[in-house]
């Protein structure tokens, strides 16, 4: 029987037997143990499944990964210690030096960085395109070596909304898969694998977690991407991989499998970027009240914007919830219950008055966070953009003015009445 949203969040990926606890147990414990060296060896070789070390895999991290998989509609998962390991994990598992990737310019700026600075230094080149970019631009930025095609659904913090099936279709006529990172809608407004994505991905400390308490990321595997039909790019998973016996992915795993298996077997091997399994427990508390805590999310985030953009002190307001918003209908048709919390907004007299009416607020605090149950703002031009001048923002697309809003899950007219008395202040 297919589960609804609301049933995942709460039950999927862990079953107790009788007897066992009814939440997920928390298997703090670097290693298990064996009877004998030769049941250990089969281990290693992936010959058997089973727990031998946690930087592999741990229960508790497994259990809270199927969870996600099941959320976004897939075939398999992986935790990782946070969002950057697993946008870097997702696309590392298919290129090496030599290749390209095209990715959308609107994506989160720790992403950016990720790919135009550091992969790059790895040898891998990015085309970055535009998010509403037409079918044309998309295949002109593609070359021979391109072996993905990135995107995010609400990108952070520009809130613009990808065309997932526009990029879908593009990326699957160059024959290659395409990764979303599906963070702000979360897998309770829109699920990316329906509309063609092949990999997802998530910062799993934003709503998933939901309470600011750990920071983590997510992968998972639509298993629809077909590897072997691709072979020549993607040797990684359908020839030998010698530091594994010659094992091929994609034949002994099958495409529901290969990717997140290559991906833990070799990244997380040599890279370690694991999840601790308490915060992997905490994830999950979160996880069991994301379908009740997104809907609120948004029913406050959409009041809170009806109520700026009606304001004669506020001189913007970009959130794909009002209907002059330039990704307004796409935003209907990918998120249908709404997108996300996060608003931003520029006010009359600029950055001067975004200073003044920040230190006014007594429910949003000012934090370099977003999506999580408390309100918190945050003036990038001061903060995470401090060292670029005026105009290196504007080109950057985070104006002088720019305020990012996370609208939380307290009561909207306390949050309505705090917003009120610090643009009564200015
Ligand atoms: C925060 C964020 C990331 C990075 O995640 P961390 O958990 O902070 O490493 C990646 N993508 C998006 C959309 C984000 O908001």
């Amino acid at each position: 029987m297919d589960k609804k949203i609301a049933t995942l969040c709460v039950q999927a990926g862990y079953t107790p037997k009788n007897g066992e606890p009814r939440q997920i147990p928390i298997i703090q414990s670097t290693t298990f143990k064996y009877d004998t060296s030769e049941e250990m060896g089969k281990l290693f070789d992936l010959e058997a499944a089973g727990y031998f070390y946690t930087r592999l895999q741990n229960p508790t991290n497994d259990f809270v990964a199927a969870k996600i998989a099941a959320l976004e509609g897939g075939t398999a998962g992986l935790l990782t210690s946070s969002g950057q390991a697993a946008n870097f994990f997702s696309v590392f598992n298919i290129c090496s030096a030599g290749d390209h990737v095209v990715s959308s310019s609107a994506i989160y700026g720790g992403t950016f960085n990720l790919f135009a600075v550091t992969m790059k230094r790895m040898g891998i080149d990015f085309t970055f395109i535009s998010s509403s970019a037409s079918e044309e631009e998309i295949h002109a930025a593609f070359r021979p070596n391109t072996k993905a095609l990135f995107g995010e659904t609400v990108a952070n913090p520009a809130l613009d909304v990808l065309d997932i099936e526009r990029f879908a279709k593009a990326a699957h006529e160059q024959g290659v898969p395409l990764i979303v990172d599906n963070t702000f809608p979360t897998p309770v407004n829109c699920r990316p694998i329906e509309w063609g994505a092949d990999i997802v991905t998530h910062s799993t400390t934003k709503y998933m977690d939901g309470h600011a308490t750990s920071v983590g990321g997510a992968i998972v595997d639509s298993g629809k991407f077909d590897w072997f039909a691709h072979a020549d790019k993607y040797p990684g998973l359908t020839t030998p991989d010698a530091s594994y016996h010659g094992i091929v992915y994609a034949e002994k795993f099958g495409l529901g499998g290969a990717f997140i298996t290559k991906a833990v077997a070799q990244l997380m091997r040599d890279f370690g970027a694991i999840p601790s399994p308490h915060n992997s427990f905490l994830l999950n508390l979160g996880l069991e009240s994301l379908h009740v805590r997104m809907p609120r999310h948004c029913s406050n985030a959409q009041t809170v914007a009806e109520y700026l953009h009606d304001h004669p002190k506020v001189a913007w307001v970009n959130y794909c919830g009002l209907p002059d918003n330039k990704y307004y209908h796409i935003a209907k048709k990918y998120m249908p219950n709404g997108s996300c919390g996060v608003i931003s907004f520029g006010l009359v007299g600029g950055r001067k008055a975004a200073e003044l009416f920040m230190k006014n607020l007594k429910i949003a605090s000012i934090a370099t966070h977003v999506a999580d149950a408390h309100s918190c703002i945050l003036h990038p031009a001061n903060a995470t953009h401090r060292q670029l001048s005026d105009e290196e923002l504007i080109a950057a697309g985070v104006g002088a003015d720019l305020i990012r809003l996370s609208v939380g899950i307290e009561d909207i007219e306390d949050i309505l009445a705090d917003l009120k008395n610090a643009l009564n202040v200015l």
